[in-house]
């Protein structure tokens, strides 16, 4: 079996135009925990010749600001179990927000590798403006532009070196 890459985050910060641009082809995969399939997608991707599968986390059901707070945890706590590797996007754009801290805070937590991606660095104001993210204490991140492409080789070289 291939390793297992999932990609977490808050919505809106790429997470899906990540994986669009990563996959080569969709997985169906069923999932035994109820209300979970629905909102992970899989896909096989590789990279220097080293494959994997990779799930985008997201597309929740709003209901309150609490539920969507509890369904990223949730996605968190999956991802920490089931991947060999997470992904922890955010998003230059917005800036650090307090979600981004408390996926943070889930993350430091955990023994798996983690390599936190500061995605919509579109250009070189935003890769000034990505220093902020340090203070989420997962040490040094990957600026990246998921649109255009820039950056994400180097996320990827680093990324299958511990699969
Ligand atoms: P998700 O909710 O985390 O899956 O985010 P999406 O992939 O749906 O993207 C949310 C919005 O951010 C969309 O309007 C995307 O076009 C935009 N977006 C994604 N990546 C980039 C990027 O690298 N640069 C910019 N400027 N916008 C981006
Ligand atoms: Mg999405």
């Amino acid at each position: 079996m291939s390793a297992i890459v999932a990609i977490v985050g808050r919505p809106n910060v790429g997470k899906s135009t990540f994986f669009n641009r990563m996959i080569q082809r969709r997985e169906a995969i069923v999932d035994a925990v109820s209300g979970v399939t629905r909102d992970r997608h899989y896909g096989k991707s590789d990279w220097n010749g080293k494959e994997f599968s990779l799930i985008d986390t997201g597309g929740y059901v709003l209901g309150s600001e609490d539920i969507f707070e509890k369904e990223i945890d949730k996605q968190v706590e999956l991802a920490i179990d089931e991947a060999d590797a997470i992904i922890f996007m955010v998003d230059v754009e917005t800036g650090l927000t307090g979600m981004d801290e408390d996926v943070a805070k889930l993350l430091r937590r955990s023994a798996k590798p983690v390599f936190l991606a500061v995605n919509k660095v579109d250009n070189a104001q935003r890769n000034e403006d990505a220093v902020e993210f340090y203070a989420l204490g997962l040490g040094d991140y990957y600026s990246l532009s998921s649109i255009n492409g820039s950056g994400t080789g180097e996320l990827l070289d680093d990324l299958v070196k511990v699969l």
